[in-house]
């Protein structure tokens, strides 16, 4: 086998119809085909350039090709804290850099590990991390998405007393209350946290750092301190009718249906049951509206994108083995809705304080001698209405205010809004909060190297 296997999920039909997760399992022969295109490769960039997190690709796929699942997740385990959320979300970009993708089509290295990690826990592998002995130091983790959860587990383990505090009933972060359950089932996290409670990690919900207790008040409690709180500015669309009704910051509208996971969307705040849905922003969290207005029965869906439509292959302006910029077509895609892209929104139309409809303009974008999208002008006379009843703005983040946990902790957040530590103080950040806006598997990244950082501090170490 020289390919990839196409049909990945769960017929369209089908899936359109529930929140169950879109991909089907894989059979042990087709990832054995797979696992063996690996075995191929002289030298592995998915480990060395590719993957955040330096997984081991070409061992763990030897021992999975050979049916040695216990070992190929022992190898998994050994650099991932968390592959069962990586192996369903990750866009993978260790495929991006995979040799068999010069002249071919990159190994489904994904699917494996989802494989893998499916089979530790069925067959009772992966056990909670419970440290040897205790030091005695107490660190206080601050946010429970993926970066402050591998950071709790990787300095559990390393025998401190850990204590996340998270704002939200449940942890998760973005896991949970941004992603849906059509990608990652919230009992994959559940399954996950109870790893952890049993590792003796503690978690104080409902608990906002900056409202109910100071971040000032912990750092003085805490040996060390790891801030986590992700981005939680989402990026506003600031023309004239914004201040409509039906008009949504994507998270408003996601966020609801991942507190109730199912069809009870009547009840929401937001909710696309029967709506004309314009979604503004091509990204992952566009593509995940895209996805639940199908599953809540919206009548039409429209997503819009500034951006030109990217080309089909790898453009060269990012050659192997960097993360091609191309046309990504999710799942979500292929259920329903329509996509556009060199439109700039003008105006929302509004009547009686709701909004009925967008004015756009079409852009046209100067690119570089290899593609890459340098500056747009709008195209004279090209305006249309577009109708809307429900408009969610998907446009990224705008990273952490520069008061609240930040100012209380004595951090600075730069221009970019991206928190810097202090760790001369025993402060460090992982995650979407220090790095900006990202992807899961970074933050995992970012939890383990900050957990290995504040490990050294506070064993007197040099940082
Ligand atoms: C809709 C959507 C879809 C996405 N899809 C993907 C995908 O498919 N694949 C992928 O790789 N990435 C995806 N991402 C990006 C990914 O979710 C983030 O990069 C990742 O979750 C960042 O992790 P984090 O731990 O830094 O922050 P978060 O996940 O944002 O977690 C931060 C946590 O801190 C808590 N918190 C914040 N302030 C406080 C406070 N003051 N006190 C206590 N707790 C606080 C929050 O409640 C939250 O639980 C998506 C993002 C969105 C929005």
């Amino acid at each position: 086998m020289n390919q990839r296997i196409q049909e990945i999920y769960r017929p369209v039909e089908l899936r359109r119809r529930d929140f169950d997760e879109v991909e089907r399992t894989l059979s042990f022969d087709e990832l054995k085909g797979q696992a063996e295109r690996c075995m191929n490769c002289g030298i592995p960039f998915c480990h060395g350039t590719g993957c955040p997190l330096g997984n081991v690709i070409p061992e763990i796929n030897a021992a999975a090709g050979a049916g040695n699942w216990e070992k190929a997740w022992n190898i998994l385990a050994s650099t991932s804290s968390f592959p069962e959320f990586t192996s369903r979300i990750c866009p993978a970009l260790c495929e991006g850099s995979c040799t068999d993708g010069i002249n071919s089509e990159p190994v489904m290295i994904r699917q494996l590990e989802k494989a893998v990690t499916e089979t530790a826990f069925r067959n009772g592998y992966v056990k909670p991390l419970i440290p040897k002995s205790r030091t005695g130091r107490r660190v206080a983790v601050i946010g429970a998405g993926p970066a402050g959860l591998a950071a709790a587990a990787a300095l559990n383990y390393a025998g401190h007393e850990v204590t996340v505090y998270e704002k939200n009933a449940t942890p998760g972060g973005l896991l949970r209350y941004g992603i849906p359950d059509f990608k990652l089932a919230k009992k994959i996290i559940d399954r996950r946290i109870k790893l952890m409670l049993e590792a003796g990690i503690g978690f104080e919900l409902n608990t906002e750092v900056g409202r109910d207790v100071s971040g000032d008040y912990l750092a003085r409690r805490h040996d060390a301190v790891v801030l986590a709180i992700g981005t939680p500015m989402a990026r506003d669309l600031k023309i004239p009718g914004r201040e409509a009704e039906g008009i949504h910051f994507a998270l408003e509208f996601l966020q609801g249906q991942n507190r109730v996971i199912g069809r009870e969307c009547a009840a929401l705040p937001v909710c696309a049951t029967g709506k004309r849905v314009v979604v503004i922003g091509g990204g992952d969290t566009g593509s995940d509206c895209v996805g639940t207005s199908v599953r809540q029965g919206a009548e039409s869906i429209l997503q819009i994108e500034i951006m030109p439509k990217p080309p089909v292959d790898r453009s060269p302006s990012t050659p192997w083995p960097e993360w091609p910029y191309m046309l990504r077509t999710s799942s979500s895609h292929k259920e329903g809705g329509e996509r556009r892209w060199n439109l700039a929104s003008k105006r929302f139309l509004v009547e009686e304080g709701r909004v009925t409809g967008i004015e756009a303009v079409t852009v046209e974008w100067e690119l570089s001698p290899l593609g890459k999208p340098l500056r747009f002008r709008e195209v004279a006379g090209s305006e249309e209405i577009i109708p809307a009843d429900l408009v969610l703005l998907a446009m990224g983040f705008t990273g952490v205010p520069a008061d609240g946990v930040a100012a209380e902790l004595g951090l600075k957040v730069d221009e970019r809004g991206r928190v810097q530590p202090a760790p001369e103080r025993g402060i460090f950040c992982a995650g979407d909060c220090a790095s900006g806006a990202s992807l899961v598997v970074r933050a995992i990244a970012a939890g383990r190297r900050v957990a290995a950082e504040a490990d050294r501090y506070l064993a007197g170490g040099e940082l």
